[in-house]
């Protein structure tokens, strides 16, 4: 038996900020992607995943749990994370699966459509496609709300989600899965998070009506919901700084969530074994 308050919990973040998006590597301590850790029982063996937001936090541990259950994978980032995401080849590659990285920015429709053309290039088609990608930026006051911002993160956060959606499905099979990552925000939103907030309540949304809308294709839609995890996102500005030393311990858990302990839910979601579940957001929020 494991205590995973005590595997996962830390009492004290080091303050600390990078320039977006971030890098992984250079955080302290670096989160915890389960590449240690992870058991996999084949349950995604011969899937083929397109991950987005796949070298760091929530993405790279799902990136490396779908390794271990046996999926080949096509990964986007952003290029300044090229060095994230070259350790997570490194481990996937090490687990005996193909991974071919494909980085570029999902702001561009273009650059969307793309990704998914290169991605059945190398994979043959797509029977999993896990939108983890995401921008989020704090600002306490809407007076400094810049249009720019207002801009970027819903493009990055729900019209990408449409245009990847879009571009993907002509190649997804019955059987195939698609999944979304919301948020605790989406339901209980920050003051200071009115943009993102925004954002992750539209793509819960999304979810429902792709859900209803793909059903007779035999395409399930799906989202993962997290609270607070330890991820380059919080340090780049998605947190307020102050914030960030205590991060996490206002959940019933008292302590925030590592990107290791959200991998179970998106492979759960994108295996055989969930297949009367569609239209389904799961919460991993330490309680909240
Ligand atoms: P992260 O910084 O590790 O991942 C976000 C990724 O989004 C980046 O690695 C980057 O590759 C990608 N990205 C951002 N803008 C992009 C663009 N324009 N084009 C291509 N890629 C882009 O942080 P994370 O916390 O693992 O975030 C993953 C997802 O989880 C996000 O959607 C985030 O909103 C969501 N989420 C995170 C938390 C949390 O507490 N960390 C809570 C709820 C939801
Ligand atoms: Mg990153």
């Amino acid at each position: 038996m494991t205590d995973t308050n005590e595997q996962y919990k830390i009492n004290h973040f080091p303050k600390q900020s990078q320039a977006e998006p971030g890098l992984q590597s250079r955080m302290s301590p670096t989160p915890d992607d389960g590449a240690a850790d992870y058991v996999g029982h084949e349950r995604l063996k011969y899937k083929k995943a397109l991950i987005t937001g796949g070298d760091s936090g929530i993405g790279r541990a799902v990136a490396i749990a779908y390794a271990h259950e046996g999926a080949d994978i096509v990964l986007n980032y952003l290029p300044e994370e090229e060095s994230d995401a070259q350790e997570v080849k490194g481990i996937v590659e090490s687990l005996g699966q193909h991974i071919k990285l494909v980085p570029g920015d999902l702001k561009s429709e273009i650059f969307s459509q793309a990704l998914v053309d290169e991605a059945v290039a190398f994979l043959g088609d797509i029977s999993i496609l896990v939108l983890v990608a995401g921008k989020q930026q704090a600002v306490v006051d809407i007076a400094e709300l810049s249009t720019t911002q207002l801009i970027d993160t819903y493009t990055t956060n729900v019209f990408s989600a449409i245009w990847l959606i879009k571009a993907a499905l002509p190649h997804l099979q019955p059987g195939s899965s698609i999944i979304t990552t919301n948020s605790i925000q989406a339901d209980q939103p920050a003051p200071f998070l009115v943009d993102y907030a925004g954002t992750k309540a539209a793509l819960k949304n999304m979810t429902i009506s792709l859900a209803k809308q793909f059903a007779n294709r035999g395409i399930r839609v799906n989202s993962v919901a997290p609270g607070p995890i330890w991820t380059p996102l919080q340090i780049v500005g998605g947190q307020l700084p102050e914030n960030i030393p205590t991060f996490g311990q206002s959940t019933p858990l008292k302590r925030a969530g590592q990107p290791a302990e959200l991998a179970g839910a998106y492979v759960f979601l994108a295996s055989d074994e969930t297949s009367y579940i569609t239209g389904e957001s799961i919460k991993v929020t330490g309680g909240l």
